[in-house]
């Protein structure tokens, strides 16, 4: 078994609920169990700045799946949620699943980059990546707390019950 983080994002057709649904989605995944899931985070959009917030939410899962089989079964789950790529890039979606991380392995192929190239940077990825594995040490030795002092939050709130 293999510890891989999951980043998950949503920001149209009750994102809330996307977010609820892939993680039922994910527990469904042959050899694969959920080991954790970070609470829904409420965060600012990268990129074009005329769609909604985005909803946020990191978990671990430990699996026997390859990276790439891992891709494949996550972007299928982004489709049966309703993902239309379109030109524009970080443009809105109903459901996007990133791989952010997949044991300590590093790998550069057309299709996959782990670890995930904006993990570093994201506010969206680093809090939610921290609440559930707050030890966390990337495949470079960097200390992921190390990354929170460097990346502000920029409007990164954990959702409650008072926020809509
Ligand atoms: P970003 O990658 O900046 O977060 P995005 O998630 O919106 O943007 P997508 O349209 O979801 O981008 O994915 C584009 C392609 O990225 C996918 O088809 C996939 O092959 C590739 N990709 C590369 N590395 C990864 C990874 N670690 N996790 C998921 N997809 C990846
Ligand atoms: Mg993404
Ligand atoms: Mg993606």
């Amino acid at each position: 078994m293999v510890r891989c983080f999951i980043g998950l994002g949503a920001n149209l057709a009750q994102p809330i609920t996307q977010l609820q649904q892939a993680l039922v989605a994910i527990k469904a995944l042959p050899n694969t169990k959920l080991v954790a899931a970070s609470s829904f985070y409420g965060s600012k959009p990268m990129g074009p700045q005329d769609q909604p917030d985005y909803v946020n939410a990191v978990v671990a899962v430990d699996t026997t799946l390859t990276p790439l089989d891992l891709l494949n079964r996550l972007q299928q789950i982004e489709q049966q949620q309703g993902r239309q790529r379109k030109a524009d890039r970080w443009g809105p979606r109903t459901l996007d699943l990133d791989i952010l991380l997949y044991g300590q392995d590093i790998l550069n192929s057309e299709r996959l980059t782990i670890p995930h190239y904006g993990l570093s940077q994201r506010e969206f990825v680093l809090y939610p990546l921290a609440e559930i594995a707050p030890e966390l040490i990337l495949p470079n030795g960097t200390v992921l707390q190390d990354l929170l002092t460097q990346v502000p939050k920029n409007g990164l709130c954990i959702l409650c019950n008072s926020c809509s």
